[in-house]
């Protein structure tokens, strides 16, 4: 019962707690999917709107009507102030040798050649370039980190013209990544499909322009356009949980990850707090139970003493202390009960009175001591003899015993009887005081069926009678009385008991 209550509060407890890092591990996979989507939205924005810059400056140079305009309105033309905003480098055209021969920043373009730059030669060699994101470089005019956007100039026939680039001050990207808030150990970053770092959050300068393509874990972004993983960065060793996405259709990803000790402490320390609670409950409650269980067990062991003494007690009260056979306490009750059940039933029942012959004087010349080892032997003559399941034999006082026979027909009583005595007379316990030399008893046998107006008492009378006569008749003799007759003058015999002796007295005489 208590050990289901335990399970039960610990299965409840580790369901709670299991809940409990599902929601945490929710909550942050849902709050990084938004703030990537906000910023990626962001990002986007803003990289079309430099694009859309860039390729004003493509067409209008592609236009063949430009070459005829005065050189200031086509600077006007050609660059709108959108190009001019915050965090937006200059722009510049480069024709198919890498000098420049516009830039949006002076009429006069500076003189610089830039063939030597990487998104020249992309733009030289592949048509379908597109906008293409360079790595992240420093200015030679001031050393500004930026990083260039760049759009292929193409001659009609197809042939390579040049280059419009324009760049993006890594410190805008970066200042947009920084606004947003994220715990310690989390972070944003911006990074190319070929694994170059553009911008992060925590700010890591040092970091920009690197490539991170070799990390374990970066093929899961060439994989899918977005998603969420969990992985160890090689860099520190710190496992985090990554969710990315491609920045619209642009070679950019973006990627927000949280270290998975901070989503653990989320819910780490309300878990640990309710398992405390929940330890401590089950081991009260165990505790309680085992201390009940034992106050049980020892109730139960008092109550087994006490019953076993008592029962002991009971066994004492109705034992003879000498002979270790029922005492006459005992033989009232039982004769009590089949007095009763012969009664019912009109089945025989049957006293003997056992008398041991002579005993004053075997005490008086064997000793006191040696008589009581008689009495001891006789009782074991009995207990071999009488042993029926409706059988009892007692100790009636003194040197006197009696036995308790139900359900025998009268001859087969007097059998027994005889049976009872031959075994004492065969202990061959000397005995000078007696006629034959040895140790004796005399039987007297009541047996009667009882009926209405009869007493326990006439059965008595009648066993009595029988043990005096066969006293009378000189000793080691049964007799029985049927118990039912009158007496007749000598107080012992009738008919039927004088049937009785007369087979039993041939019997009774060694
Ligand atoms: P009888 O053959 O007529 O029965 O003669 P008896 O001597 O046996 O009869 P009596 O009633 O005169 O004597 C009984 C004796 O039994 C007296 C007593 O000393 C002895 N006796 C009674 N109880 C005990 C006992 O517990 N131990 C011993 N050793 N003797 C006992
Ligand atoms: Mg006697
Ligand atoms: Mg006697």
């Amino acid at each position: 019962m208590s050990l289901t209550a335990t399970l039960c509060l610990a299965s409840a407890s580790a369901v709670m707690v299991l809940q409990m890092r599902h929601s945490a591990w929710d909550q942050v996979a849902r709050t990084s999917q938004n703030l990537l989507e906000v910023t990626e939205t962001a990002i986007d924005r803003n990289i079309e709107l430099y694009d859309l810059s860039l390729r004003a400056v493509v067409d209008g140079l592609q236009n063949p009507n430009i070459e005829g305009i005065a050189p200031d309105l086509r600077h006007l033309i050609l660059f709108d102030r959108s190009s001019t905003a915050n965090g937006l480098g200059a722009i510049l055209a480069l024709d198919a040798q890498g000098d420049v021969f516009m830039d949006s920043a002076s009429q006069v373009p500076r003189r610089l050649r830039l063939d030597d730059r990487d998104f020249f030669r992309i733009h030289k060699q592949r048509l379908d370039a597109g906008l293409y994101i360079g790595a992240p470089t420093r200015t030679q005019k001031d050393g500004r980190l930026v990083i260039p956007f760049s759009r292929r100039l193409t001659y009609a026939d197809g042939t390579f013209a040049g280059v419009v680039v324009g760049a993006m001050n890594v410190s805008y990207l970066d200042a947009l990544l920084q606004r947003l808030s994220i715990d310690p150990g989390s972070s944003v970053a911006l990074f190319r499909t070929d694994g170059v770092m553009l911008a992060r959050n925590p700010s890591n300068l040092k970091g920009l322009g690197e490539n991170i393509a070799g990390s374990a874990h970066f093929h899961h972004y060439l994989e899918q356009d977005a998603g969420q993983f969990v992985a160890t960065a090689k860099l520190d060793g710190i496992e985090r949980f990554y969710t990315f996405s491609h920045v619209g259709s642009r070679p950019l990803i973006l990627n927000v990850n949280v270290a998975v000790a901070a989503i653990q402490a989320i819910w780490w320390p309300k878990a640990i707090g309710i398992s405390a609670v929940v330890l401590v409950l089950c081991l009260g409650l165990v505790g309680l139970t085992l201390q009940l269980q034992r106050e049980l067990e020892r109730r139960v062991h008092a109550e087994r003493v006490a019953l076993d003494a008592n029962a002991e007690l009971a066994r004492l009260a109705a034992t003879d202390g000498l002979t270790g056979l029922p005492n006459r306490r005992h033989f009232d009750a039982v004769f009590d009960q089949l007095w009763q059940r012969a009664e019912r039933t009109g089945e025989r029942l049957s006293l003997l009175l056992i008398d041991a012959d002579r005993f004053k004087s075997y005490n008086d010349t064997y000793g006191h001591l040696a008589g009581d080892e008689v009495l001891k032997t006789i009782a074991r003559c009995l207990e071999r003899q009488v042993s029926g399941p409706h059988e009892v034999a007692c100790r009636f006082g003194g040197e006197e015993f009696a036995v308790l026979l139900i359900g025998l027909a009268g001859r087969e009583v007097v059998g027994r009887a005889e049976d009872i005595r031959q075994a004492v007379a065969r202990t061959w316990i000397p005995h000078r005081g007696q006629d034959g030399g040895f140790v004796t008893v005399s039987i007297g046998v009541a047996c009667l069926v009882p009926g209405v107006g009869m007493s326990p008492h006439q059965s008595f009378a009648a066993a009595d009678a029988a043990l005096y006569e066969a006293k009378r008749r000189g000793r080691d003799c049964v007799v029985c009385h049927n118990g039912q007759e009158q007496n007749t003058d000598d107080g012992v015999e009738a008919s039927r008991a004088s049937a009785c002796q007369g087979s039993l007295s041939q019997a009774g005489q060694r």
